[in-house]
Parts: structure tokens; C-alpha cells; sequence
């Protein structure tokens, strides 16, 4: 039995506490300074801890929850959480209501305008008054449950002032003005940045452990309100925006209701101009019919409704100084051109570079440095250069780009250009800016996975002369001494580093072969030849007989002749007969793949997987599905079986649909192979 004044305590610190939730993060304002916030907080959980009894699912406390899940259990939403058709001028808007308004045969005014965000869009459910489940928007018909993560968004109510159950949906987005700074902090906890405040949004939410969800910074704005049978509840939609507000779920407040198309014209002239101003990303205005009776006689059209329509704003193009262009020398000696800018911002996010591709594209455009050119995020990831300003004032400095003839320093060898005359390439064997690359991929996650020589401390220990040969990083032991006496370098760092490459001993063939980086040579083929192959020693002994290899290679099923030509042509560099020779003595790569299968529950079906997942990275799937008795490929084709889809899926996705090929989501495959991983690497 708890007693009443505990009873009474507690209640009055769930109230305060949630008042104080609802004022900060609803009316922008809080009756406590954040100290005392948490202060109460603490006390709050103290209490609890102590009476368990008195916790309910409404106390803020319960806002974090502690249960991992490991995958999202899926949700089918009652009515489909649909798209929206798109117009991307005046005119076509214009064209949609003449044509609406004949199909229903009425004047389809007044219409309510409502800023498109940028982030992901959820379904909240609240039943009995308590949030009781909140589901991704996912295929549209059927999402994964983020109840949990959802609840740690401390704008939400968990709790409503209303017995109707009722599904209300919004979009879960990240505000722009923390979003630099929460890369940056990322990029020094050595995590991937995100592209953008919508993948953080969408990253955010679809955390694992709700807590990491809790730190992050998202919020959400509602736009839509139903009954549990997913009615409206309202004739108007207008005035369901203001019961959403009544309920107390926050609203974005510069929807609008319209009257005419001039006005309808002047707010999206408005915003087209005064979005960047907002704190959160808008990629457009959604245009809605207001009643509802209209909306529901003109219905839908399966995929998207035909009383609403989306306005595109045109991507946000801007204009920058390009400082410099340099160069990236990659691991197989490709030249890629890289434009140094002035920083500027697109849709939030603080841009320095540009990629500029290849020699072509710098003629064909005529971008020398020093021009001031036009910016604009292709595919809302790599920022593109679309052209030179025509405010550009050049000089008469100015001069025509040169590509250069010669590779970067340190290396200075001749470039050649290839065949097809697209790229330009530094063909020197002992070109050490292709050899800071190769020590990188060496030692990265599909290789030889040696934690702690990451890029920074590769180009030191190349610089230094610690490593000069592929092998050398395995005779770092003896120089022990010496690396301690480097900048940065302590006790502890040399021995933690030094411990992980004796680990990366244990890797089998496979991973050593892929870690050479022959031209062609990735993990899948690596896969292949080390079934045929079994081991370093086995290849080393082909050596004298590089036609009997050439041979074996083609007949291997997956391996065409340029791949096979490019391995030997490999072999028959002196250089990498003595790396080999170094290595079989070191030991390493003289066992081959250790398959330990968890199950055979792939039975061999083949899988290509495309995006990115949050919590798992490709290699991680990709042991997944080769322990389970699958087959991983680069590649879409009709024998593909599978395509794993993350976020942001490639064109992979589109292939995968052309061939018929079954597409999974990450709860999916992770059901299918039914196991209990938790390598959240
Ligand atoms: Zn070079």
C-alpha cells in the first residue's frame, strides 16, 4: 500500500512535470527552468523506484523506455497512409482544381494549405486516453511499431483529454538548427554524419533502444485525426486541426485556410520565399480539399488520394565561391576531381565540397576555380555543381582548368588516361598516395577489420615510414617503442592497436585476398575464388603456371575474364609475389574461411541488398546471410531471390521491381532468419 501523502507527491510531480512538457514544447515556453525539470524528475523516479506499484504507462518517467527491442514488429494500419500527387507549377495546380471541381461538379474552395515537412511520417494511436501504439508510415499499408521511441518525443502527450480513441498522424522531423551540430558531434564520436535532417528524423526514430531515441532531438507536427475505425471526426479538416491542437498534439501553425486561387497563390509565393527562414525542412505545401464530404465523394485513386495534391518547391539551388579543385587519388589510382567551396548551406546542411566527377565533366562545364557557381544537392546526398553563374565576373587571371599531367604529391608520376578516355589514373606501383588508400581498405571492416588504424593514423604511419608494404603493419610489434614516442599516440592506444592486428591474423583467405585490393577483387569475388582456391599457399604455388590460374579462374561461375586477367596481371608483379611470400610466413591467409553456419534457413537463395540501415552495416548483413546459408551478390538479375531494402535504396530498387524480385525490409529478413543477432555495429 503506498501511502497518500507519497500518493499525493506523486501526482502533483507528474502534473507539474507534464504541464511543464507541454509548455515547453507545445506553447515554446516553460514554467521550469531545466534544472528544476530534471531535479523533479529525479525526485519523481526516486519515488518510484521505491512504490513500483504506482508507476503508470502516463508518468513522463515512462517516457524512456528501457526494454531493447531487437527488431520492430510490424503494424498494418486500418485505413493506408497514402502519398500524395505532386504539381510542380501554378499552372498545374490550376489545371488540378478545374479538373476536382468537374468531377465533383462544385466549387472545391475552401481548400487548406499546409506546409509539406521533411521527415518521416508516423501514426499515433491513443486508446482509453493513453498512447498505446505508434507505427512508421512503412509500405503504407503496413508499418514497423516505434511506440516506444515515439513515446521518448517529449512533445507528445502520453496521455489525452479525451476518452474517444482516436489514430492521429503526423510527420517526426528534425529541426535544422540542431542538426549541424549534432553531425559534427557524431563525426567526433567517429559515427557516420547523415546526409540530411530528414535521414536523422527517420534515423532517429528507428533506433534499436528507444534511448538513443530519447537523445535526439526530433519533434512532430500532426495533420491528420481519426476515429479508431479511421473516420474523420470532423466535416471539416480545417477544424480537425484545431481539435488536434484542443487534444493537445502539437500542430505546425502556418496552415491556412483558403478562399480563392489568388490567395492560394500568394501563400505559396510566401513560402517559396520564407521557407528557409523555418527551422524545419519543407519540400513543398500539401493543398487539401476542407470538407470532408467532398474528399470522401472523390476518394482515391489507390495510390494517392484525389482531394489532396502536393506543391513541389523547386529544389533549392545556390551560389558559392569554388575555391580550389583537388584531387582524390583512389586505391586502384583513379584520379576523381573535387571542388574546394566557399561553405554555404543547402536545406540545412553546411556544404564545403562538391564532387566534380571526372576530367569531362570540368570541360564540358568550363569551371576553373576562383568561378562562382550554381549548387544544388542531386538526390538530396552529394552536392552537384550544376554550372557556372552567369554573375560570374572572371578576371583576367582566369584561365582554363588543366588536369593535371602528373599524380599529387608526394607521388608525381605520370598519369595515363584510360581507354575509354573518362578517367585518369596513377598506374605507379609504389605510388604512395594509392598506398595510403590500400592501407585504409586494408585494414577496414571487410578486410582485415583492424579496429583503431583508421585514415588519420594510416597516413601517419605511412608518412613516419612505419608501413611501407602491405606486410609491415605486422611487424609494428617490434617497433613499439618507437610509435609511443609519436604525437597521439599513448601507451594504451599502441597496445589496444597492436592487440587488433594480431587478431586480424585470424582472418581467413578470403578477407586477405579482398584486403590486396586487386583491381576487380571485392568481397564477392574474393568469396569465390577462396572456394576454389583455399588458401595463400595454394595460390602462391600457381605462381609458375599463370596460364593453369588464369584457366581455373574463368571456370569459376561468377568470374568473368576481365577479373581474371586483372588478378593476373597482379601476380606477375614482383612486388606482390614477395608481399605473398611475407604473408604465408607471417602465417596469415593460410586457412581458409571458417564457415560457421548458424542455419540453413536461406537455403541458398541469393540476396542484394541496397540503402542504408541504422543499425546494422553491410558486412554485418552481409555475415548474416552468408552464416544462414544465403548468397550475397552486387548486383540485381533474375536470379537474384531477395533485395534487402534499406533507407534510401539505389537504383538497385527500381531493377528489383522490373524483375519481379521479392523486396524486403530489415524486420523481414531479420524474421526470416529468425536468430537473435544483437551485432549492433
Ligand atoms: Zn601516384
Amino acid at each position: 500500500m503506498i501511502p497518500i501523502e507519497i500518493q499525493k507527491k506523486i501526482k502533483d510531480l507528474r502534473e507539474e512535470l507534464n504541464q511543464a512538457n507541454h509548455e515547453y514544447y507545445i506553447k515554446e515556453n516553460s514554467s521550469l527552468t531545466d534544472f528544476e525539470y530534471d531535479e523533479k524528475f529525479k525526485e519523481l523516479l526516486t519515488l518510484e523506484n521505491e512504490y513500483p506499484d504506482s508507476i503508470v504507462e502516463e508518468s513522463p518517467t515512462q517516457r524512456i523506455g528501457s526494454n531493447l527491442s531487437i527488431q520492430f514488429n510490424t503494424v498494418e494500419h486500418n485505413i493506408p497512409m497514402l502519398s500524395l500527387s505532386n504539381v510542380f507549377d501554378l499552372n498545374e495546380l490550376k489545371d488540378w482544381i478545374k479538373k476536382t471541381s468537374k468531377t465533383v461538379d462544385q466549387d472545391i474552395f475552401p481548400l487548406v494549405c499546409e506546409l509539406k515537412i521533411d521527415g518521416l511520417a508516423v501514426s499515433v494511436k491513443f486508446q482509453n486516453k493513453l498512447l498505446n501504439q505508434a507505427s512508421t508510415r512503412g509500405n503504407g499499408t503496413i508499418g514497423e511499431d516505434i511506440t516506444n521511441n515515439v513515446k521518448t518525443i517529449r512533445s507528445i502527450p502520453l496521455k489525452i483529454n479525451d476518452s474517444k480513441n482516436i489514430e492521429a498522424r503526423g510527420e517526426i522531423y528534425f529541426p535544422i538548427s540542431k542538426f549541424n551540430q549534432y553531425n559534427e558531434s557524431r563525426e567526433l564520436a567517429g559515427l557516420n554524419s547523415y546526409s540530411n535532417p530528414r535521414n536523422a528524423s527517420s534515423g532517429s526514430v528507428r533506433q534499436l533502444d528507444p534511448n538513443e531515441t530519447s537523445k535526439r532531438p526530433i519533434n512532430i507536427f500532426f495533420y491528420n485525426l481519426f476515429d479508431e475505425q479511421g473516420k474523420e471526426i470532423v466535416d471539416s479538416h480545417y477544424k480537425s486541426l484545431e481539435i488536434l491542437e484542443k487534444l493537445g498534439l502539437r500542430i505546425e501553425k502556418n496552415s491556412k485556410q483558403i478562399h480563392n486561387f489568388e490567395e492560394l497563390e500568394n501563400y505559396i509565393l510566401f513560402w517559396s520565399k520564407n521557407r528557409a527562414k523555418l527551422d524545419y525542412g519543407t519540400d513543398g505545401i500539401v493543398i487539401k480539399i476542407d470538407d470532408i464530404n467532398i474528399q470522401k465523394n472523390l476518394g482515391t485513386t489507390g495510390r494517392n488520394p484525389r482531394w489532396a495534391t502536393s506543391y513541389k518547391f523547386p529544389p533549392e539551388i545556390v551560389e558559392t565561391k569554388l575555391n580550389k579543385i583537388n584531387f582524390n587519388v583512389g586505391r586502384t589510382g583513379v584520379l576523381t576531381p573535387w571542388a574546394e567551396l566557399e561553405p554555404i548551406m543547402i536545406d540545412g546542411v553546411k556544404i564545403s565540397r562538391a564532387t566534380l566527377h571526372n576530367r569531362d565533366e570540368i570541360e564540358r562545364k568550363d569551371i576553373r576555380e576562383n568561378d562562382l557557381v550554381e549548387l544544388q544537392r542531386a538526390g538530396e546526398v552529394i552536392p552537384q555543381i550544376i554550372k557556372v553563374s552567369n554573375k560570374n565576373l572572371r578576371n583576367n587571371k582566369s584561365k582554363k582548368f588543366e588536369f593535371p599531367d602528373y599524380c599529387p604529391e608526394p607521388c608525381n608520376s605520370k598519369l595515363l588516361s584510360d581507354q575509354n578516355e573518362v578517367s585518369v589514373r596513377c598506374v605507379s606501383s609504389s605510388c604512395p598516395n594509392k598506398f595510403e588508400r590500400l592501407l585504409q581498405y586494408f585494414s577496414s571492416k571487410k578486410c582485415m577489420d583492424i579496429e583503431g588504424l583508421g585514415s588519420k593514423i594510416c597516413s601517419i604511419l605511412y608518412k613516419e615510414g612505419f608501413i611501407n608494404t602491405l606486410d609491415e603493419i605486422y611487424i609494428l610489434e617490434q617497433k613499439r617503442k618507437q610509435l609511443m614516442q609519436l604525437e597521439g599516440f599513448g601507451e594504451r592506444s599502441v597496445n589496444k592497436l597492436l592487440a587488433n592486428i594480431e587478431e586480424s591474423k585470424n582472418k581467413s583467405f578470403n578477407n586477405l585476398l579482398t584486403a590486396f585490393g586487386i583491381e576487380g577483387v571485392g568481397e564477392e569475388i574474393s568469396d569465390l575464388i577462396a572456394e576454389r582456391i583455399k588458401s595463400l599457399d595454394i595460390l602462391y604455388e600457381k605462381k609458375n603456371n599463370l596460364h593453369n590460374l588464369e584457366d581455373l579462374l574463368i571456370d569459376i561461375e561468377g568470374i568473368g575474364p576481365i577479373v581474371a586477367n586483372k588478378i593476373i596481371e597482379w601476380m606477375k608483379q614482383e612486388g606482390n609475389i614477395f608481399l605473398i611470400e611475407n604473408f604465408i610466413n607471417l602465417g596469415i591467409g593460410t586457412k581458409n574461411r571458417n564457415v560457421t553456419n548458424q542455419s540453413n534457413s536461406l537455403n541458398y537463395k541469393t540476396f542484394v541488398i541496397t540503402g542504408r540501415f541504422e543499425n546494422y552495416n553491410r558486412s554485418t548483413l552481409e555475415n548474416m546471410i552468408k552464416n544462414n546459408g544465403g548468397k550475397v551478390i552486387n548486383r540485381v538479375s533474375s536470379n537474384t531471390d531477395y533485395l534487402l531494402q534499406g533507407e534510401n535504396p539505389g537504383t538497385k530498387l527500381s531493377e528489383a521491381k522490373n524483375n519481379s524480385i521479392a523486396i524486403i525490409n530489415l524486420s523481414e529478413f531479420l524474421q526470416m532468419i529468425s536468430t537473435k543477432e544483437r551485432n549492433f555495429s
